[in-house]
């Protein structure tokens, strides 16, 4: 066996869970690490205090002065926390979060006056040198100047010494070059819009909130065996490995009790979580061996967005001290199940209402039809561009690969829910009878909170589902900023409640008909018009492929397919109209998400081929010598009859050969392909390339490099295997 193989072995046999101390109760430490209300309310002046609340609330402005005042008591409370340092926090397009350390510390340049200094200014505006960050053309170097800015409305919090403060980034012209920017942009659009159709029914509702639960899968591996593969180093995921005999054919895994290691690592990390205030609440094994997932409690959607990725950042600390290594790639290992991370997602009046859940009288259930119908349009009208929302050259290997939701976008909505909408399509046009309105209200709209209780069937094929009182997108890839799939979620949610309006106030106004008949009539064309989007059945099936492009839905299966709806005209303007993103932005996202595939393959490219020349075919080569030697000595003894005895052998170094000479020219056709893609004008142009000339080699190179691992000699095998990576813990 090779050393570095060997080690890693022996060095996970020997690990002991890590003692992860008790902390006080959750409900006592939670969030004992954020700048929260109670912080704020022992820390600021109450000046400072209101105009924090008011940004939060309102989004009003914090003048220089009061921001001095905000920066002097987030110093204090950090200062007395231990905190040395202050960062700004941020997303920007690398999917990451991003943070550079000041200390609290100045004095002047002989050394005298040393002291702890945090001002207004610094907590309100930073320059970054941000010219390495992606940016898609938008920032030129001579204008490379970028700048974070204080996000108020989520609350600053301590990691480690450092006081983080969460910010967008922007450049200086204004676009936005990370995640958070646009993402605010549509949440104020949803609040909006979705306030003015709330005020059809209830005059009080003043701010709409969206809310977001994610569902965080990933797979937790030996931090030895996870560095014993280059391919999961430089990659996070597996290029090459033969599937284990046991792999999770045997359903035992899923819910199954929890390895103590994994169990210590999962308090620990769930005390983490309690002091910065990320609300975890569910934990369990996947279906997958060594796959797990947490889920927080649902939260505002900007605030659920940076906990989950500060959750990503904090999972990777807390791994290393328990000698693991989390991988969040959607597809690190082959033949068993990828990872996801489901966003739930619902809106939230400041009156206490979910707006997606069915309510208790008539009246309030049509406001959930409302937004139930609007939902469903929306994603009919922009099943393309949510497809887009979550579309990376990782969660290509998920999507349609029969284990997650299919390339296609389509909503479940369960049998009851059809049924209402099937009755709600025979409203007659135009005024309602008395009669009819009693018969709608009292057997129809009156029905659903009973229908939807004993609602248990749950699709779990469907990309986009209702599930009770909110939809689950359940297409978002683990490894992706939720950001990205909620920014467009909302923004086409907003676009879609503001054409309703429209539209019922059409009716009001120019048929002079009654708000209830009109919105009656709206919500009835669009249940026609959106049939083709609802989908019930078994959404991994071929039949549903054959089924789908008969109803015109779209089947993007790659990345840059899947991606060209993002600069489409309809996109761009709905965009632009919901001041979400300019074009300018829309387009550098664009060329920065091809450019991002097209460096992921690329990379992985390089990988595999070092590893099938590197590993593979030199391993090869010592066993097919052994094999050699054997035959040579069955010659000796056997004479001529040794060609009869050694049959087998003869055939295995026959077989060694083809693989090796296989893998070979493949990774040189493979090599040729990437420097022509390479060499390609446009990004638009080399990500096709690598996506359908380089790709496509990865399959027949790993093929042969798996049949050698079966082949050749255990002992010789220099790569950790997949029943080795899968089943230590
Ligand atoms: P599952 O989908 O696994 O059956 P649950 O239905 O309990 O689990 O919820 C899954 C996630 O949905 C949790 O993170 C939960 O916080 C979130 N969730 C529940 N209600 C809402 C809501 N109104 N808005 C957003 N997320 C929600
Ligand atoms: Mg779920």
């Amino acid at each position: 066996m090779s050393t570095i193989r060997f080690q890693a072995l022996k060095e996970t046999a020997g690990r002991k869970p890590v003692k992860v101390e008790e902390l006080d109760r959750k409900s006592a430490i939670f969030g004992s690490n954020v700048f929260n209300d109670k912080a704020m309310r022992q820390f600021l002046t109450s000046e400072a205090y209101q105009a924090v609340k008011g940004a939060v609330q309102y989004g009003t402005k914090i003048d220089r002065k009061l921001a001095d005042y905000v920066a002097m008591g987030m110093k204090e409370w950090a200062l007395s926390k231990g905190v040395t340092h202050y960062t700004h926090w941020f997303q920007p397009l690398t999917g990451t979060t991003a943070e550079k350390h000041d200390a609290f510390f100045e004095t002047s340049f002989d050394g005298s006056d040393p002291i702890e200094k945090f001002a207004g200014t610094q907590l309100v505006q930073q320059e970054p040198d941000a010219s390495s960050f992606p940016n898609g053309g938008i920032r030129n170097t001579f204008e490379a100047r970028g700048y974070t800015a204080w996000d108020p409305t989520s609350p600053a919090f301590i990691f480690g010494t450092t006081l983080c403060i969460p910010t967008v980034f922007v450049s200086y012209t204004g676009e936005a070059l990370d995640y958070k920017a646009p993402l605010l942009r549509a949440l104020n659009a949803v609040d909006e819009a979705a306030t003015d159709v709330c005020r059809y029914f209830d005059k009080n509702v003043k701010k709409v909130t969206p809310t977001l639960g994610w569902e965080q899968e990933y797979f937790l591996i030996d931090k030895a065996l996870a560095a014993s593969r280059p391919d999961i180093t430089l990659t996070g995921r597996t290029l090459l490995g033969h599937t284990s005999a046991k792999g999770q054919q045997l359903e035992d895994h899923y819910f199954g009790s929890i390895p103590t290691r994994v169990l210590n690592y999962m308090r620990d990390l769930e005390n983490e979580c309690m002091l910065l205030g990320i609300p975890v609440k569910t934990r369990h094994n996947e279906v997958a061996p060594n796959q797990f997932e947490l889920a927080p409690i649902f939260e505002e959607t900007n605030l659920a967005v940076d906990h989950n990725s500060l959750l990503m950042d904090v999972m990777q600390k807390v791994a290393e001290r328990h000698d693991f290594k989390v991988l969040f790639h959607e597809k690190p290992f082959q033949g068993v199940n990828g990872s996801g991370k489901h966003n739930n997602w619902s809106l939230a009046t400041d009156t206490g209402i979910n707006l997606l859940g069915p309510g208790k009288t008539p009246m309030s259930n049509l406001q959930f039809l409302t937004f139930f119908i609007n939902t469903i349009k929306a994603v009919y009208q922009n099943e393309q561009l949510l497809r887009a929302s979550i579309a990376s050259a990782s969660n290509d290997h998920r999507l349609g690969a029969n284990e997650a939701p299919p390339a296609i976008i389509s909503v479940f909505i369960g049998q009851q829910l059809t049924k209402v909408l099937e009755e709600l399509e025979g409203v007659s046009n135009g005024k309602l009878s008395p009669e009819e309105k009693t018969d709608l209200k009292l057997n129809v709209v009156g029905k659903i909170p009973d229908v939807l209780l004993d609602n248990t069937d749950r699709n779990r094929t469907s990309p986009f589902a209702f599930t009770g009182n909110k939809f689950e997108f359940r297409a978002v890839g683990s490894n992706s900023n939720c950001a990205n799939s909620m920014t467009v979620l909302n923004a086409i949610v907003a676009k879609q409640l503001k054409d309703f309006k429209k539209e019922v106030d059409a009716l009001i106004d120019s048929k002079k008909m009654k708000k209830d008949d009109a919105i009656f009539n709206v919500l009835r064309e669009y249940i026609k018009e959106t049939k083709n989007i609802l989908f019930e059945g078994d959404g991994y099936s071929d039949e549903w492929e054959v089924e789908a492009a008969k109803r015109g839905l779209s089947n993007n299966k790659t990345t840059p397919e899947a991606l060209k709806a993002r600069v489409s005209k309809e996109a761009l303007a709905l965009f632009e109209e919901l001041n979400v993103m300019n074009h300018v932005e829309v387009e550098a996202r664009y060329e920065i998400e091809l450019e991002e595939y097209a460096k992921k393959i690329q990379i992985e490219g390089r990988v595999l081929g070092d590893i099938a020349r590197n590993h593979v075919i030199p391993t090869a080569i010592r066993y097919q010598n052994i094999l050699i030697e054997n035959v040579k000595g069955l010659k000796e003894i056997f004479g001529s009859k040794f060609e009869e005895i050694g049959k087998e052998q003869i055939f295995l170094i026959k077989e060694i050969s083809e693989h090796i000479s296989g893998i070979n020219s493949k990774v040189e056709e493979m090599t040729e392909e990437r420097k022509k893609a390479n060499a390609l004008e446009t990004a638009e142009e080399q990500a096709a390339a690598y996506c359908n000339k380089v790709k496509p080699f990865f399959d027949v190179i790993r093929k042969h490099c798996d049949k050698l691992e079966l082949l050749v000699d255990d002992e010789l095998w220099t790569l950790t295997k997949y029943r080795e990576l899968l089943f230590t813990r």
